[in-house]
């Protein structure tokens, strides 16, 4: 079976400039990821962030040997241009799946995709998290427990400000008292979106072993089925049409 093909999009901004995140993550929250992808063999990763070139890693030729996209962004949201926005939104129409984590909800990417602003509740203390997995039968549950935890995260709490979601399959649980949609995914065209609350920039999330399989099987579940351009086609009649306008 040929490999999915997984692109992760980082930012890469707080790793440069910021000892706390190096230290949480000194391979980058990209490399993070990666990692966690490739302890199965089912993936092929390559990387991309924002300075890495005018394209922000997004070249039209990366996006065609791209099955799904990861989104990790932060603090420049804004400096994505809007035409590699226009080129991912409609890689994604046609099919190419997109994993959208943390930070990434106010994305222009994720807000574009679903049409809302995409806002919440947050709180960067530190405290509990519980996740419940509330669809154990749905693909990107397999194999997780019935709920596990992070020791520290950033509070994400709802009202999430998103269209209603096609499947919630985690709900969390803080400390503090809130709760969040924290897996939710969504179609558009032919692709497959996920968003995942976890993964703060500060705590070691995307080394979790229950996170990376949630990773995992989120890129099994997003990898397309069926690619096609969509066209808005004019077409001839099947049949003979006896009533025309006149
Ligand atoms: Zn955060």
């Amino acid at each position: 079976m040929s490999k999915i093909r997984v692109t992760v999009w980082n930012e890469y901004r707080h790793e440069m400039t910021q000892q706390a995140v190096r230290d949480a993550y000194p391979i980058g929250i990209h490399g993070a990821i990666r990692e966690g992808l490739l302890e199965e063999s089912d993936f092929e990763v390559r990387c991309a962030w924002l300075d890495q070139d005018e394209e922000h890693g997004l070249s039209e030729a990366v996006l065609a040997e791209t099955d799904v996209l990861f989104w990790w962004g932060h603090m420049a949201h804004g400096e994505v241009k809007d035409e590699i926005v226009d080129r991912v939104q409609k890689r994604i129409q046609e099919g190419m799946g997109l994993v959208v984590l943390h930070s990434g909800h106010f994305s222009k990417i994720f807000r574009r995709m679903l049409g809302t602003t995409c806002s919440l509740k947050w709180r960067e203390v530190g405290e509990k998290e519980r996740i419940w997995n509330i669809e154990p039968a749905h693909p990107i549950a397999v194999g997780l427990p019935d709920h596990f935890e992070l020791p520290h995260t950033e509070m994400y709490g709802e009202r999430f400000d998103i269209p209603t979601p096609k499947d919630t399959v985690f709900i969390t649980w803080y400390e503090g008292g809130e709760v969040f949609r924290s897996g939710v995914t969504f179609e558009r065209g032919y692709g497959r979106i996920f968003y995942f609350a976890p993964g703060h920039e500060t705590f070691p999330i995307y080394y979790d072993q229950n996170i990376r399989k949630v990773l995992r099987n989120a890129a099994r579940w997003a990898a397309p089925r069926f690619m096609q351009e969509i066209t808005c086609p004019n077409v001839p009649a099947l049949e003979e049409i006896k009533t025309v306008m006149n």
